[in-house]
């Protein structure tokens, strides 16, 4: 159901313009409005949800090939050194919009985007991981993640 509050379900519904790639069922690309490169798309889905954490499942099997679709559009198009695909969920994260969205963005090894995870807060239990093998071999079987993987299964 659509949030009255909501900047993007106002787009969905025609109340705000936008430049859209185009839609179907779930989904609605569209050109980011304040974009990092040229080619800065976001797939947002129909239905209204916060983010990942309770965007209905169909609709997230939606956002994919969606964005696959346009990362070759992009790709053939503006031939970048690469694509990102980023989404994220809730302010730390950097959500400004709290509506489900990934942004598609190509890029270029110089053009200074801020992604990338060369600080290292996880201390693995005091020792700094130095090579996968190592973590495996020596951290790895006392960090598995008990207190949330029974979650998953
Ligand atoms: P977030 O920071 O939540 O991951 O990304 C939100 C994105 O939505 C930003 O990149 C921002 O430029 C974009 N955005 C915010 N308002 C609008 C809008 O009214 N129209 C469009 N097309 N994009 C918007
Ligand atoms: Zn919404």
């Amino acid at each position: 159901m659509a949030n009255p509050d909501c900047i993007f379900c106002k787009i969905i519904a025609g109340e705000v313009p936008s430049l859209k790639l185009y839609e179907d069922d779930r989904v609605f690309p569209m050109m980011d409005i304040n974009p990092f490169d040229d080619g800065h798309c976001l797939v947002i889905t129909k239905a209204h949800a916060e983010n990942l954490l309770n965007a209905d499942p169909d609709d997230l099997a939606a956002v994919l090939p969606a964005a696959q679709k346009i990362c070759r559009a992009v790709e053939a198009a503006l031939e970048p050194e690469g694509v990102n695909v980023v989404q994220a969920n809730g302010p730390a994260a950097g959500q400004t919009v709290y509506h489900f969205h990934t942004h598609i963005f190509p890029r270029r090894r110089d053009d200074g985007a801020m992604l990338n995870w060369a600080i290292h807060r996880a201390t693995w239990g005091g020792s700094k991981r130095s090579t996968t093998r190592s973590w495996l071999s020596c951290n790895g079987p006392r960090y598995v993640p008990e207190r949330w993987r029974h979650r998953l299964l």
